[in-house]
């Protein structure tokens, strides 16, 4: 197999020739077809995450199809077109694994951080944490579903059911978020960079009512607001955007600091709030509604050997929608 390696934080990856890997008891092993570029690997790359960990191959928006199957795997078939994500796997017996909150557990590995991802031409598996995804979509297509799609898909449920909805920072995760409000009879403002006139036409093509830089209000207060940029000031922006009794989620795992703001501003119960990782459950409630809900990904697509320069594009917001790795 062939992968493009993260050696040493904060160092370009390297294409690496590497012995094919068996899967172990419980594990399949997937020949990738497409890999998503996510802000996290980002953070992977740039050592933000706590407890870092390398060599490591990046990567955990994987579809591919199972290839061998360890012993112990029941419910899989050969050939079979699969998603990992980046739970890659949880321990079952914490008590957040306990209370249902598989999302925060306590002992946890992670696609592309703890464990081998998919910047790669094959990956291994926890089988029970692989997404059967069906033929329906193209492979590229389907890739940023894995992570943007899913982590917005949980920021928009613990955002409430509210109709004006704000997406701060409209990347990979917002452009999938908001075809899903939109397709649930929502409305959805859009808050770039300022002065991104160009991500401001992007959000309204995607059905957006308002885009404009995250330094404006919005021309009426917001429901709820889902940061998926990794810029701490926002959160008093957005906790300024929304109505009373508004909720504010927090979508990335990393962030810059936040700075201090008045009360005022999170006083009349407005609620602020973050997202973790997913659970086994999102997957399959969002996954499977994604053929009806008709998401339209956009993606900028590159060779496998080329992951530095999308992951370098990405740093550089030099594309709309996500980018995904072809092996
Ligand atoms: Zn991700
Ligand atoms: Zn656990």
């Amino acid at each position: 197999m062939q992968a493009m390696v993260l050696n040493k934080l904060r160092t370009p990856l390297e294409w690496t020739e590497l012995p094919d890997r068996q899967p172990g008891p419980g594990q399949i092993r997937v020949k990738v077809a497409a890999c998503g570029v996510c802000r996290t690997d980002l953070h992977v790359v740039d050592g933000e995450l706590p407890d870092p960990f390398v060599p490591i191959i990046p990567g955990h928006e994987i579809v591919g199809r199972v290839d061998v199957i360890g012993p112990g795997v029941t419910g899989l078939t050969l050939g079979e077109r699969v998603g990992i994500p980046w739970l890659g796997h949880t321990c079952g017996s914490c008590p957040y694994c306990r209370m249902q909150r598989e999302n925060l557990c306590d002992h946890p590995i992670f696609t592309g951080y703890t464990r081998d991802g998919g910047f790669a031409t094959a990956t291994i598996a926890d089988a029970r944490f692989a997404f059967p995804l069906g033929e329906v979509g193209d492979d590229i297509s389907l890739a940023p579903l894995l992570c943007a799609g899913l982590i917005g898909w949980r920021s928009l449920v613990i955002a409430g059911d509210g109709k004006k909805l704000g997406l701060y920072g409209f990347g990979a995760a917002a452009h999938i978020v908001a075809q899903v409000a939109r397709w649930q009879g929502r409305s959805v403002y859009g808050f770039t960079r300022p002065g991104d006139k160009a991500t401001q036409a992007f959000a309204r093509s995607l059905g957006a009512v308002w885009a404009g830089g995250s330094d404006e209000m919005p021309p009426e207060p917001l429901d709820a607001a889902i940061i998926f940029a990794t810029v701490g000031d926002l959160v008093p922006l957005a906790l300024k955007a929304v109505r009373k009794g508004g909720r504010v989620v927090c979508a990335g795992i990393h962030m810059s600091d936040i700075p201090s703001f008045p009360y005022s501003l999170l006083w009349e119960e407005r609620q602020l709030l973050s997202v973790a990782n997913l659970t086994r459950q999102d997957g399959i409630d969002f996954l499977g509604k994604v053929p009806e809900m008709g998401i339209v990904t956009h993606t900028t697509t590159y060779p496998l050997r080329n992951a530095n320069e999308a992951l370098a594009d990405l740093r550089a917001g030099r594309f709309d929608g996500a980018a995904v790795l072809v092996p």
